[in-house]
């Protein structure tokens, strides 16, 4: 029979992708809708970055590459880290792999062994479940609450974490908006040595803290030697489908990432590596645009959903999303999202996609030019109300 563990991937996952499919074929008829739904940036990746990836291919750099990314990006990758995580990484520290979603597979691989405990935080990135079951994991599930601002629950994680072998953390987050308090990350750090766990810490938004500068636990005395920084390319540039992440970890994990890398996909391709270490050399300013774009979006929806009598929004700190609480609408979350589909051509995420903590909310991605996302929030914020 087919494995088990692969079947087991989607167990029980919620999925909400339905709303995607719907919101693509009213699109297919040649009907206009705002797709506030994945997080894609509106535009392609800029310009400058696919002049060096086509630089590279035409000369020549089209072979095998190092399994573990070639020294030039793992440079960069390692200067980046090392600023935004305030702590020293090392190139020998850092495994390129084909997005963060392959380095978070392939870290969970290194420091887990089958049937392990995996402590995950609800809500959370829509493959975390799956991921950990793919790499041989159970994942428990912590709920973080609305009140709270989702920052963690240390007391339940506290609990939840005895006898588990990971805690894998995402600030600033995904699906909530949330960024996690300099209280929050010394907790969880706290945690982690208490119960001897190693921290997996997704920090693919880590450019996008708005209010409070992002913080990396690798940073906290004694986390050096069990954080493993998951970090991308996809949000801070653009590049999601050239698909360059990767994890910073102690050199020790590194190596067996490598040694999975080695007998999974072989390396990246060269070029894209080479227009990643340009994009990290180069392209501050891109990013910069970027960032800046997010971070007024990000001020538009906080000003369009607060204060609105069908809605309720905790501060959207970082990250690409916002994700309101619609209780006051009496709809579920699925139901609303239908249902703006349908009369607002407005396509959003339904919150349990994303975990039971997240039910009763729907996540929008600020994904469309601020003239298109304040017209949408307007029509969403009005449908929301007129139900409330
Ligand atoms: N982690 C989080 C929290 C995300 O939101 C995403 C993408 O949306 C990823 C990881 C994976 O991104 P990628 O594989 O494109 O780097």
């Amino acid at each position: 029979h087919p494995s088990r563990r692969i079947r087991s991937i989607l167990d029980g996952g919620a999925s909400g992708w339905e709303i995607v499919y719907a919101a693509r074929d009213l699109q297919a008829k040649g009907e206009r809708v705002t797709m506030l739904t994945i997080g894609e940036h509106e535009n392609p990746t800029p310009a400058p970055i696919l002049d060096a990836m086509d630089a590279s291919a035409r000369a020549g750099r089209t072979g095998y590459s190092s399994v573990m990314g070639s020294l030039g990006l793992r440079e960069a990758i390692a200067a980046r880290a090392s600023r935004r995580a305030g702590a020293p990484v090392a190139p020998d520290e850092v495994v390129v792999a084909a997005g963060g979603q392959a380095a978070l597979f392939q870290a969970l691989c290194a420091v887990i062994d089958p049937g392990d405990a995996v402590v995950a935080i609800d809500p959370l990135y829509t493959t975390y479940p799956g991921t950990i079951r793919a790499a041989g994991g159970i994942p428990r599930i912590v709920p973080a609450r609305a009140e709270d601002g989702f920052q963690p629950d240390l007391a339940a994680l506290d609990i939840a974490c005895a006898g588990a072998r990971a805690l894998l953390v995402n600030s600033p987050n995904n699906p909530t908006g949330a960024v996690y308090s300099a209280a929050s990350i010394e907790g969880l750090a706290e945690l982690a040595r208490r119960h001897d766990l190693w921290l997996i810490s997704d920090e693919v938004y880590d450019g996008m803290a708005w209010d409070q500068p992002h913080l990396s636990p690798r940073a906290l005395p004694g986390m050096a030697e069990r954080t493993v920084i998951i970090g991308s390319l996809s949000k801070s540039h653009a590049m999601t489908g050239s698909r360059i992440g990767w994890a910073a970890a102690p050199a020790e994990i590194a190596a067996l990432i490598v040694d999975l890398a080695l007998n999974a996909n072989y390396g990246l391709p060269r070029f894209i590596q080479d227009a990643g270490e340009w994009a990290l050399r180069e392209g501050d300013a891109i990013e910069d645009d970027l960032r800046a774009a997010f971070r007024a979006r990000r001020d538009l929806a906080r000003a369009a959903l607060s204060q609105r009598p069908g809605l309720r929004l905790s501060p959207p700190q970082g990250g690409m999303y916002v994700m309101p609480d619609i209780r006051a609408t009496g709809l579920d979350a699925r139901t609303f999202a239908e249902r703006l589909l349908e009369e607002e051509r407005i396509a959003v995420m339904p919150g349990e996609s994303f975990g039971d903590a997240a039910s009763g909310h729907v996540r929008i991605a600020l994904t469309v030019t601020e003239p298109e996302l304040a017209d949408a929030l307007d029509r969403l914020a009005g449908f929301a109300d007129r139900l409330a």
